[in-house]
């Protein structure tokens, strides 16, 4: 909607389409530099993938992205600097896997076999063995001995992943796999993707990075239109149109489809907005005066009932928190219950081993990232079965118009480490375009 009152600007240097963590960091490298930067932001917030709250208690929860995996550096170094405070997550040896309310047995049928699939799965992405682009994830599952090691199959991909798992070709996901440096690093908390938290919730540090860009953030203002000629590129927002040098799109591929480009994209391009999806995934937090149930179980555990997995991501010293992830068909099947319906269901299983308290949250807060018309889903964008672009997704700027985005990073594609790293190679690639 046009602001009348404080309308944007006619020209900037540089446009920055969106303001989730790779569009704040972008511009604030430009901005450091002196280049005249706006950002245009569709939602009314700045994050996107990434949404802090503030609980009953006080505490903040992270409803997007979190967890601050080993080795990202650029993630901790950012938190470092913004004055939060890292923990390491607690972490069982291995997760407890229930079935109703029932443990799986660790060396049972069941768990056997999952494990020995996964371990083929892994050696597979090791050796780049060609299991197909066109078979996907599913028809590999569907061969499985064992209804419920097929179920846990199912919900380890689709926590790992949040694509459906007949929507998501074997080739990719052992691309996946490959690129995020194992199952094992993509599955573990300590000393893996979820190896440790911000206190005040990952998204403080999209506050700091908003807050240093005051004035130059405009929420509201979804660009629609991005016209390039060889002179510069005209953005055209609901907030209005901006004529710039340059103009940074760290939109996901298939979220970016829905922007008009004249002259027209390559072919190429169109393709990758066109044959990739945004996986569906819902989030909770459930909120405790404390995390009683340290006295008697590690919260770590996936359901096969309802999907979700379940972690402790209390902060220390704080209230308890209990995050719950729920992927895939499994996540768009709680679209359908009203909140508290919801809530019973997830928790009722890990309720059986953590305690009934846990039935009694103080708080609830929730998310269905797949309605977010912004975000489109999450983690992340995946080609479709029959379309293998590679991953990262191409970054080759086209004239004056640059991609960043978390899809587009050479390493931890999919995570806020790559949102980072993406957003400063494209104010690199500007800066020099620049001179
Ligand atoms: C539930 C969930 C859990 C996750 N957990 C983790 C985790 O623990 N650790 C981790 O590292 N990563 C995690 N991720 C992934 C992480 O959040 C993302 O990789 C990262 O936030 C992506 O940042 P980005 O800036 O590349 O993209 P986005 O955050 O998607 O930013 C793109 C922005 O563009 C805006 N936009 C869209 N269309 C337009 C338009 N036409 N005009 C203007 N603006 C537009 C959007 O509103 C958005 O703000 C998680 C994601 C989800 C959803």
């Amino acid at each position: 909607m046009i602001n009348h009152d404080n309308p944007l600007p006619a020209t900037a240097d540089v446009v920055v389409v969106g303001a989730g963590m790779s569009g704040l960091v972008t511009a604030r490298a430009l901005h450091r530099r002196g280049v005249d930067v706006l950002v245009l932001e569709s939602a009314g917030r700045p994050g996107g993938r990434m949404l802090t709250e503030t609980t009953a208690l006080g505490s903040r929860v992270d409803l997007g992205g979190q967890w601050i995996g080993a080795g990202h550096h650029r993630f901790a170094a950012l938190a470092a600097e913004c004055g939060a405070t890292v923990f390491p997550m607690r972490t069982p040896k291995r997760p407890a896997m229930l079935d109703g309310d029932r443990a799986i047995s660790q060396v049972g049928p069941t768990a056997l076999t999952a494990l020995a699939v996964l371990a083929g799965w892994e050696i597979a992405a090791r050796t780049g063995a060609p299991l197909g682009r066109d078979h996907t994830v599913a028809d590999w599952v569907r061969r499985v001995p064992g209804a419920r090691a097929r179920r846990l199959l199912e919900v380890v991909v689709g926590i790992a992943t949040t694509a459906d798992t007949d929507r998501l070709s074997m080739g990719t996901f052992l691309d996946a796999v490959r690129f995020q440096g194992g199952l094992p690093t993509m599955l573990t908390t300590a000393g893996g993707a979820q190896d440790s938290l911000v206190a005040e919730g990952a998204g403080s540090l999209i506050e700091h990075l908003a807050a240093g860009l005051a004035g130059r953030v405009r929420y509201d203002s979804r660009v629609t239109a991005l016209h390039r000629d060889d002179a510069g590129v005209t953005v055209f927002s609901a907030a209005g149109t901006v004529r710039a040098g340059r103009v940074v799109v760290t939109v996901p591929p298939p979220v970016a489809a829905a922007i008009e480009h004249e002259p027209p994209l390559p072919g190429s391009r169109i393709r990758l907005q066109d044959d990739t999806s945004m996986g569906s995934v819902y989030k909770a937090i459930a909120v405790y005066d404390r995390p009683f149930w340290r006295e008697r179980a590690h919260a770590e555990l996936l359901s096969t009932d309802t999907g979700a997995a379940v972690f402790d991501t209390s902060p220390p010293d704080g209230p308890g928190h209990l995050c719950l992830l729920v992927a895939g068909p499994d996540a768009r099947a709680l679209d359908a219950l009203d909140p508290a319906a919801r809530r019973a269901l997830l928790l009722g299983p890990p309720a059986g081993r953590l305690g009934r308290g846990v039935l009694d949250p103080r708080d609830w807060h929730e998310k269905a990232w797949h309605r977010d018309e912004h975000a489109g889903g999450g983690y992340t964008a995946f080609p479709r079965p029959g379309y293998a672009p590679g991953l990262p997704f191409p970054a080759e700027p086209l004239g004056r118009l640059h991609w960043a985005g978390t899809e587009t990073a050479s390493a931890h594609a999919g995570y806020i480490e790559g949102a980072i790293e993406a957003g400063e190679r494209a104010a690199r690639e500007i800066l020099a375009a620049r001179g």
